[in-house]
């Protein structure tokens, strides 16, 4: 088996809104950790909630990771065009009697402070067309049971889903596929080895991983780095109206998140092009050199 084989990464943005430093920041930390080990690298774009999607993003990230240098192998992956795949893993997980109806209300859901108490667990969805009940949401049973992972930035790590947040939702009650199954899905997919990301997500992982197992799909690597914040301490986001990335200035983008990651640039390369810039960042990339909390200016 080739080097190559070994390592399949991934970038994985919604259609929000374009990218703005924090997730070019995420974005150039996954394609570095691949690059560095000759791995592949895919870029999945994940629009599978119409409600928040902006018409033309998805083109504009494209164009922005290019514009940066960043080209990913493949084609991109399109979530709307893997509904079928959902409800496929839907099945199976009725199969294995673990998911059920939720129709408790907001202000019910308010009261318990993000641990879900398995109120509705007696309402088990035993066929996969019997989504009869409109208006309610699909929960995943959790065991009670601590489940771990060696972190690749962040060392050991640890956490139980019974007790972090109950059983969680894995079809919204507007009836699209949660984020959690989507993504793990299309982890097994596409085969991925490793994933890189903003630690915002470590909340996730558990989840993620916890989906894939059941799924009978392996189980990648995790590596959280940390998220950028604001000078208020707040992460940059697109909700947070973080600006996008300035299209004339790809190399000074690119340099400052390499400053960000903890890769200290010789001066010859102060002001050089992405072409410059990238493939002496791979050569340069170390996981244990990135900075615990990066403050974005
Ligand atoms: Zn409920």
């Amino acid at each position: 088996m080739t080097p190559a084989a070994t390592y399949t990464g991934r970038f994985a943005p919604s259609p929000t809104g374009p990218l703005h430093l924090g997730s070019l920041f995420a974005a150039l930390a996954s394609y570095l950790d691949a690059r560095a080990s000759h791995g592949r690298w895919l870029v999945r774009m994940e629009d599978i909630d119409p409600p928040r999607e902006i018409p033309g993003a998805a083109d504009t990230i494209l164009q922005q990771l290019e514009n940066h240098g960043l080209y990913w192998d493949d084609s991109v992956l399109y979530q709307s065009q893997r509904l079928a795949a959902y409800q496929e893993a839907i099945g199976d997980l009725v199969d294995k009697q673990l998911i059920y109806f939720c129709q408790c209300t907001r202000a019910r859901l308010r009261t318990l402070n993000g641990i879900y108490d398995g109120h509705c667990q007696s309402q088990k969805l035993l066929t996969t067309d019997s989504r009869a009940i409109k208006s309610s949401a699909i929960r995943i049973l959790v065991p009670d049971l601590a489940i771990s992972w060696q972190d690749l930035i962040r060392g050991p790590c640890t956490e139980n889903l019974a007790k972090s947040c109950g059983d969680f939702i894995i079809v919204r009650r507007d009836g699209l596929f949660a984020y959690q199954l989507a993504v793990s899905v299309d982890d097994g997919y596409q085969g991925i080895t490793h994933i890189i990301r903003g630690d915002d997500l470590l909340d996730s992982t558990p989840r993620q991983m916890y989906l894939l197992e059941q799924l009978g799909l392996s189980i990648p690597a995790y590596g959280h780095v940390p998220v950028i914040k604001n000078h208020d301490g707040d992460k940059l986001s697109k909700q947070g109206f973080a600006p996008m990335v300035n299209a004339t200035t790809p190399g000074t983008n690119i340099e400052r998140c390499l400053t960000l990651l903890g890769i200290n640039l010789p001066t010859d390369l102060s002001g050089a092009s992405v072409e410059e810039l990238l493939p002496w960042a791979i050569k340069h990339w170390s996981r244990t050199q990135i900075p615990n909390v990066p403050h974005a200016r």
